[in-house]
């Protein structure tokens, strides 16, 4: 049995980048969506008992979707803030050497976003040997599949922006790019940081510290329930 989260913030407190109109969809009716969903085609099965992030990495089809939708969601609103913030420490040391600086991550984050045809997410992540990159998946689809640890996600699916933004989708990320959670992104990026970082595939280990960011979305999960 898998639970929606709790928003990490008041319904309103994104507007006017995310109104509250879009919440009460977005959240409300598509994540909680996804939540139902899975745990109606979970019940009974061997999936029943595992944690969101097993289940994403041992399904297909229909519970892999859904599965993936609900981690997915999860981790866009945790990659959201009402407040003001930018990279600092290690992360941005990071992006200087990786990206050559802020200014350019942006600019690819958001031609990646507008690039992205049909539905779909942008992700910076970590690959197993530390490179940071953009990433773009279709769908449902996720990091999590390839050994790719996710720092923050913007969800592109039009029902992410259409009510705000209409079809104006280059708007819609370039605030986005404003909202971003800089200290969850950080602390993600803290937590992976060492050089025996062995890759998401290894998540039953308790040495691989990607474990430590899934466990407290699933603790998360089971206090809201
Ligand atoms: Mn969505």
């Amino acid at each position: 049995m898998i639970n929606l989260p709790n928003l990490p913030f008041a319904d309103n407190a994104l507007e006017p980048f995310i109104s509250e109109e879009t919440i009460g969809y977005h959240y409300y009716k598509h994540h909680a969506a996804y939540v139902n969903k899975l745990n109606e085609l979970i019940k009974g099965t061997e999936f029943d008992k595992m944690s969101l992030s097993s289940i994403i990495r041992e399904s297909d089809g229909a519970v892999f979707n859904n599965a993936a939708q609900v981690f997915n969601h999860t981790f866009y609103w945790k990659s959201l803030s009402s407040t003001k913030s930018a990279p600092s420490g290690k992360l941005l040391n990071k992006i200087n050497d990786d990206f050559g600086s802020v200014e350019v991550l942006k600019e690819e984050f958001i031609k990646a976003g507008s690039t992205l045809f049909g539905s779909g997410w942008v992700w910076l992540v970590r690959e197993p040997k530390g490179q940071l990159m953009l990433k773009q998946t279709q769908n449902a689809h996720t990091p999590l599949s390839s050994n790719l640890v996710p720092l923050f996600v913007c969800d592109v699916w039009e029902h992410a922006y259409y009510i705000d933004y209409k079809n104006l989708r280059l708007k819609y990320l370039e605030e986005f790019w404003k909202h971003i959670n800089w200290d969850f992104a950080g602390e993600a990026y803290d937590k992976t940081d060492n050089h025996v970082f062995i890759g998401t595939e290894a998540c039953n280990d308790i040495h691989d510290p990607f474990c430590e960011i899934l466990d407290d979305l699933q603790n998360q999960d089971r206090v809201t329930s």
